[in-house]
């Protein structure tokens, strides 16, 4: 398990239409599971914000780079699950991730009706969240004082 926790220098922004959003309704968290390390399976304990977006007036999940809103897997699980399909059966996919078939059925048909786009290149380094490392600095170092 790796602990992602939001990172407050960085204003968070709404998912649907991408404006800065300055009032954070509430925070919820979500595992989200990631491509596998070696055998080991990666889940990403995820604490993301709820904002109050002015500009579509309405509470909305905010945008993370890595992981579409309200969905388990990251982006770069999903596209992996896209391109095993185009080799395996979906069950077979489904069977070799350890995921269920209706899963890896609906991420491979997002990406069919197009509604994600190939990630060529995925990186964290301008994601608004904390690495776990940095969590447990913060909190050993809040501790110690
Ligand atoms: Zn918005």
């Amino acid at each position: 398990m790796i602990y992602l926790e939001p990172d407050n220098r960085f204003t968070p922004v709404c998912h649907v239409c991408g404006s800065q959003a300055r009032k954070v309704h509430s925070q919820d968290v979500r595992t989200i599971r990631d491509l596998t390390l070696a055998l080991v399976v990666v889940r990403l304990v995820c604490w993301f914000r709820k904002v109050y977006c002015t500009k579509c007036a309405q509470i909305v999940v905010e945008g993370l780079e890595f992981v579409r809103p309200y969905q388990r897997v990251t982006l770069r699980l999903a596209q992996y699950i896209h391109e095993l399909c185009k080799m395996l059966t979906v069950a077979e996919a489904a069977e070799h991730l350890g995921l269920d078939w209706k899963t890896v059925k609906n991420i491979d048909k997002v990406f069919l009706e197009g509604a994600i786009c190939v990630v060529t290149e995925f990186s964290y380094s301008a994601s608004n969240i904390s690495t776990f490392e940095e969590v447990i600095m913060a909190r050993s170092s809040s501790r110690s004082e």
